[in-house]
């Protein structure tokens, strides 16, 4: 795979550091990351993967846009209200970086169409607020051995793991938790989301180039409000529905 001389200078900041470079952004070019929910986490993880030069980004989003989305979903702006979102966002990544080709779901992603929509993809990245959703893709992930990206906000609060076989993500919520909040209820910080859209959207590139300390089976923690983070290890659940608490692929993370 070869570069034109305009990418060569689009990606010139890449191509100068050593755990990207030449290889590491052909990698780039080559993937398919599929991103699940166009929100506060996924519009912004959409712009710096586009801007990073992934080859294929697929998104998927049921919803459209709506006013109080604007406070947090910058992908999108005032004229573009009641739009799918997933046709605002291609155009918006159209707009920064041609060479993306994208690949649009308007559907609620189920257990029945997870392993479909993620098809072939080398990330996942799941930005969505419900479990339901977020359970789906685990499975759908697990099942295929595509590594996940989960990023979640709470008012103040982001969460940021990455999951590759056990742990994984149902080892760290086993349920949808009885006080669950969503952003509609309790509020959420809207620079917050930009924080944990553009960690995702690090973790999956340095998942695809190989590069650093990917934070599998890790989940950093960050609290806004306080200006701390923190990493802690999740542990695998041996009676996980999912995953089983097999730690076979990475049995160092189970000591942990
Ligand atoms: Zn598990």
């Amino acid at each position: 795979m070869t570069f034109s001389d305009e990418e060569i200078e689009r990606y010139a900041r890449h191509l100068v550091l050593s755990e990207v470079g030449g290889p590491g952004q052909q990698r780039l070019k080559a993937a398919r990351v599929v991103i699940v929910g166009m929100g506060g986490v996924g519009g912004p993880a959409a712009l710096y993967l586009a801007a990073a030069g992934i080859g294929e980004l697929v998104l998927i989003d049921h919803d459209t846009v709506a006013l109080s989305n604007l406070q947090r979903q910058i992908q999108f702006g005032t004229e573009d209200l009641d739009r799918p979102k997933v046709a605002v966002t291609e155009d918006v990544l159209r707009r920064l970086n041609p060479h993306v080709r994208c690949r649009l779901h308007a559907e609620r992603l189920t257990p029945d169409s997870a392993r479909r929509l993620l098809d072939g993809a080398q990330v996942v990245i799941d930005g969505t607020d419900d479990f339901p959703t977020r359970f789906a893709v685990n499975a759908a992930c697990m099942a295929t051995g595509i590594p996940l990206v989960s990023g979640a906000l709470g008012r103040w609060t982001g969460q940021i793991g990455v999951f590759s076989g056990s742990p994984c993500y149902q080892c760290l919520t086993p349920a949808t938790p009885p006080d669950a909040e969503t952003c509609a209820r309790v509020g959420v910080m809207g620079a917050l989301a930009g924080v944990v859209g553009a960690m995702s959207a690090l973790e999956a590139i340095k998942l695809i180039c190989s590069a650093g300390a990917p934070l599998t089976g890790r989940l950093l923690i960050y609290d806004g409000l306080a200006a701390t983070a923190r990493t802690v290890r999740v542990l695998a659940d041996p009676d996980c529905p999912v995953c089983g608490g097999n730690t076979a692929i990475d049995p160092g993370l189970k000591l942990a």
